[in-house]
């Protein structure tokens, strides 16, 4: 910037900033490119990503899957990063260099949904890394009103889970759990993990199950009850609740066997929230649903409070000690090996989140 700002105004060709993006360009088809980083219009802050996270939305749009993913596009929406330039007319107490992270939800606020305050579950949400340029890049362009400090104290690579952890907030809310109260969550991905260790520190009683081995290894390692649902059918439940259910079932894994599980393994006038997203029609049991009395509820991922509230928890939770986000970490790649280690991930041999590692060339 400062360089550019020197040039003699009548040369003004603007020099711009150089940054490298990785652009999936058509499925399974990730090119890096070399380009002039944007400028923040109004309202809009420049950030230089640090860290970004992998999530199985990006496996989705990686693989053609998702269902409204806009190629081509720069993917990743979980990330932390540095603000690098401030665009006019921006409000608040945002500086350069200041490190952020970034509720990357983009809604049209003229829908039914957005008219309500609903706007995470806008008719048209977009989300960066989606349908628009994310962090999977050297920088990138965001609104203002977005962006989060990050406190000193809290690790790039516990702020970069910020994301996931919001949903898992979320769901929490959105379940509303309370203290002393029994939980189960179904599948040990990163969000499932996430789920347990929000509702672990609310003093819920929490247990995580799963069935692929390298997830219940790292489930186990970062100090949560595990069940392994290959082999621990409904004996396990009673066993962990005295026969009676879980007060509130998470059902993340978006299985035909993981929807069985959460009715059966619910309490009377247990709530069950879904999470987990199918491929095909969910096969539930609602005469059980009926007999139990059970809430059903849907959790899509978060308000902005939840975000900005997470970023809080978060510094709170590491700075107490007893939960560590970082352990779901499996591995860190470059830029250059998004693309084979997504390939890896849809293999099933990252058993927690990869992150990339974003250099500031
Ligand atoms: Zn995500
Ligand atoms: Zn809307």
């Amino acid at each position: 910037m400062a360089k550019a700002a020197r040039q003699p105004t009548f040369f003004a060709m603007t020099e711009g900033i150089a940054m490298t993006a990785l652009v999936t360009t058509a499925p399974r088809t990730m090119q890096l490119q070399h380009r002039e980083a944007p400028e923040p219009g109004a309202g809009q802050v420049r950030v230089r990503p640090r860290l970004a996270g992998i999530c199985g939305t990006d496996l989705h749009i990686y693989q053609g899957h998702h269902p409204n993913a806009v190629l081509p596009v720069v993917q990743g929406h979980e990330f932390v990063g540095v603000v690098d330039a401030i665009g006019p007319q921006v409000e608040g107490s945002i500086q350069v260099g200041q490190r952020v992270v970034v509720e990357p939800l983009v809604s049209c606020g003229r829908c039914e949904a957005c008219r309500r305050g609903f706007v995470h579950v806008c008719r048209r949400l977009n989300v960066l890394g989606v349908h628009r340029d994310g962090a999977f890049a050297t920088a990138m362009v965001v609104d203002a009103a977005k962006v989060i400090a990050v406190p000193d104290r809290l690790d790039d690579r516990v702020a970069v889970l910020t994301e996931p952890f919001a949903v898992a907030l979320h769901d929490c809310r959105r379940a509303g759990l309370v203290p002393a109260e029994r939980v189960l969550v179904i599948g040990a991905g990163p969000i499932g993990l996430a789920i347990a260790m929000v509702a672990r520190a609310s003093s819920a009683s929490v247990t995580i199950c799963e069935v692929q081995p390298p997830r219940l290894e790292l489930a186990d390692s970062l100090g949560l009850d595990v069940i392994d649902a290959r082999h621990e059918p409904a004996t396990a439940f009673a066993r962990w609740t005295d026969g009676e259910g879980f007060d509130v079932v998470f059902e993340v894994s978006g299985t035909a066997g993981g929807v069985r599980l959460a009715t059966d393994a619910a309490c009377a006038r247990g709530r069950v929230a879904q999470v987990g997203l199918f491929t095909e029609p969910a096969p539930v049991d609602l005469n059980t649903v009926v007999f139990k009395e059970l809430t059903w509820l849907g959790s899509r991922v978060y308000s902005f409070d939840d975000f900005r509230d997470m970023v809080g928890l978060l510094d709170r939770l590491t700075a107490e000690g007893g939960c560590d986000p970082a352990g779901m970490v499996s591995e860190t790649c470059t830029l250059a090996e998004v693309s084979p280690t997504i390939d890896g991930m849809i293999r099933g041999e990252v058993a927690g989140k990869a992150l990339v590692a974003l250099d500031d060339g």
